[in-house]
């Protein structure tokens, strides 16, 4: 029987690498960016991805979670290039 040990160490690693990469400030929430949360245990899927619990908006995210507002911006700004586009 093979385990594929290497492929558990590495994902291990990985997260802890995104996790000092994005959290090097400490955790903030990216649907409030309030600072106050605290750690809601880990994805069904992969254990190593850490879960957070936002003390102020009561929402959850995770480590791999992006910023609302920046994909909702990029989007907007998309859709005005899109229009603007057809407009002439
Ligand atoms: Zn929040």
């Amino acid at each position: 029987m093979r385990l594929n040990i290497h492929g558990l160490i590495d994902n291990a690693k990985c997260y802890h690498m995104v996790r000092q990469l994005r959290w090097a400030d400490g955790v903030e929430c990216p649907h409030c960016h309030a600072t106050e949360v605290v750690k809601n245990g880990s994805d069904e899927t992969q254990s190593d991805r850490q879960r957070y619990l936002c003390r102020l908006c009561n929402r959850s995210f995770d480590d791999l979670s992006r910023r609302k507002s920046f994909i909702n911006h990029r989007e907007n700004k998309n859709k005005t290039q899109l229009i603007q586009g057809r407009g002439d």
